[in-house]
């Protein structure tokens, strides 16, 4: 999947937390785990050569390059997940959970995508959820109709906040 269908899954992601911890949309906090979200849901891709996270975190993909890593491997796998729990574990509860869910809606989203995902690297064999002409090509009308969704829904969940609020 694109960049940016990637970082409105990770806003949803973020969003999904805000409502689960309670906190409200209209605090520094949540701007902060908004946009924690975006770039968690991008994070993975750090793998695919020319990325934005690739050019970002420079030193970590040109190792990755040098150790031939290939695209939608190790970092989106659940053994790097767990990694990631671990090393998060010292962060205030918020940013914890947006992080995490953030990167977990990464290779989530990808398990859509005909290419499939490595999801128990190191064990080999690519895991894909929808039969190839249903998957979602990177970039394809079907990935344009997808993002439209999840924005939809990012729209939506504040949306029925206020609602909920005023009734
Ligand atoms: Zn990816």
């Amino acid at each position: 999947m694109l960049q940016k269908t990637h970082s409105v899954a990770g806003l949803v992601s973020a969003e999904v937390v805000l409502v689960w911890q309670d906190v409200s949309f209209l605090s520094w906090e949540a701007a902060g785990a908004l946009l924690l979200g975006c770039l968690a849901g991008t994070l993975a891709d750090v793998d695919k050569p020319g990325s934005t996270m690739a050019k970002v975190l420079f030193p970590l993909s040109a190792l990755l390059h040098v150790l031939k890593v290939r695209h939608r491997t190790v970092t989106h796998s659940l053994l790097v997940i767990a990694l990631i729990m671990l090393a998060a574990g010292p962060l205030p509860t918020l940013f914890y959970w947006t992080l995490v869910v953030g990167y977990v809606s990464h290779p989530l989203i990808d398990l859509l995508n005909d290419k499939g995902v490595q999801l128990l690297w190191p064990i080999p064999g690519k895991v894909r959820l929808l039969p190839k002409w249903l998957a979602i090509t990177t970039g394809s009308t079907g990935e344009t109709v997808f993002r439209a969704l999840l924005f939809v829904i990012s729209l939506g969940i504040p949306l029925l906040l206020v609602v909920q609020r005023f009734s």
